[in-house]
């Protein structure tokens, strides 16, 4: 039996006819970059999010980016964000001109401590983005209560966490903004790259919105220099179709963990995701720990069964990042945890057989 990492085909072929109409209604009306399938997406998304705008870009990174610029950060300052995630979360807060600031991870819920956060606070601080890693949303009640303190802004990185909760709240409406990728591989994917703020600031909505468009609110009138940041067309619609399949997907991404966790209790050497009270896991990522994790994977392979790693590196120790001077030890749950870190096959059309062979062997293996 062969077990892809990912399977884009599998759900391409159950949505083919919607796709395919969707893709040459924009080609009809030729509305290729931004324009009516963008902004109708918009107004979908920010509905499905609980907030009152959604802004289309281009990409997850973007939708980091702009809003920490449309919140005046620059140069000097310092945002702080964990080192347990994509690279991009930091990348974002480097193009603004400002320096990440780490805090290390939960060792249960692989997001940022909370209990960290204060102290690493300055005088330079402006704002937090804490990463709702693998689909689970960070603390985000703590994290809010010390930005109000500290007068900090707080966008979400909820790239991984569509349609993810916090306390009933909709993953990406609890900070000030929240910044979504629509990356193939996401658990909203479009068919290209494509990103996403929400935000129920109506003064942030629209100074992101002049960001994405060159500063302009009126054609070729510019009030303040911005960027190409718009998404195109194609993907709005593409998106807006797949948009409503999400809340299936989701439940069958739920399912799929369940039953991956049933198979993989109580097996010595493995650690299971852990799902706090407080949230609703969407499981972009299925990540369990084991020690000596290449052998498991190569073995696997070997049977045809695809793992990931989500990520081997931790921010603060890439190369990219060695100026920060941040050496091995600084942060040890999120050491710990990238070293052990195996991302086991998952998206909604993985099949029971698909799951059961997948912890069969790794039974065998371990
Ligand atoms: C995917 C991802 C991003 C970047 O999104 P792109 O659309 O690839 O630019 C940022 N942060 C996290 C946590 C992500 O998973």
């Amino acid at each position: 039996m062969n077990v892809p990492f990912l399977d884009l085909k599998a759900q391409y072929l159950t949505i083919k006819d919607e796709i395919n109409a969707s893709i040459n209604d924009v080609i009809d009306k030729t509305a290729f970059a931004g324009g009516p399938f963008v902004a109708q997406f918009e107004r979908e998304f920010s509905d499905f999010c609980n907030c009152g705008h959604a802004i289309g870009v281009g990409s997850g990174t973007e939708a980091l980016w702009l809003p920490l610029l449309a919140s005046g950060i620059g140069t000097g300052d310092e945002v702080i964000t964990a080192p347990t995630t994509f690279i991009a979360t930091a990348e974002a807060i480097s193009f603004c001109g400002a320096t990440p600031v780490f805090v290390d991870v939960d060792e249960q819920t692989y997001n940022m401590n909370p209990d960290l956060l204060e102290a690493a606070i300055t005088p330079k601080t402006k704002a937090i983005i804490p990463v709702h890693l693998f689909g689970q949303t960070a603390d985000m009640d703590p994290i809010i209560k010390i930005a109000r303190k500290y007068n900090l802004v707080v966008i979400e990185d909820a790239c991984q966490s569509h349609g993810g909760e916090y306390k009933g709240k909709r993953s990406g409406s609890i900070g000030d903004a929240g910044a979504f990728s629509f990356y193939p591989g996401k658990n909203l994917g479009a068919y290209g790259e494509a990103g996403a703020i929400v935000t129920n600031n109506a003064e942030l909505a629209s100074k992101i919105q002049m960001f994405r468009d060159h500063g302009q609110s009126k054609k070729y009138y510019h009030g303040m220099i911005g960027w190409n940041a718009r998404m195109d067309g194609i993907q709005g619609a593409i998106l807006s179709t797949k948009l409503k399949h999400l809340e299936s997907w989701t439940e069958a991404r739920r399912k799929n963990a369940s039953l991956y966790n049933e198979l993989l209790l109580n097996i010595d050497g493995i650690i299971t995701p852990y799902q706090a009270g407080y949230t609703r896991h969407v499981y972009h990522i299925y990540a369990i720990r084991v020690k000596n994790r290449d052998k498991l994977i190569e073995r696997l392979a070997q049977k045809e069964i695809f793992c990931g790693i989500h990520y081997p590196v931790p921010v603060h120790l890439q190369e990219a990042y060695n100026f920060l001077g941040l050496s091995k030890g600084s942060f040890p749950i999120a050491e710990k945890c990238a070293e052990e870190f195996v991302s086991l096959p998952m998206y909604p059309e993985l099949t029971e057989a698909q799951i059961k062979y997948t912890t069969d062997e790794i039974k065998k293996l371990l």
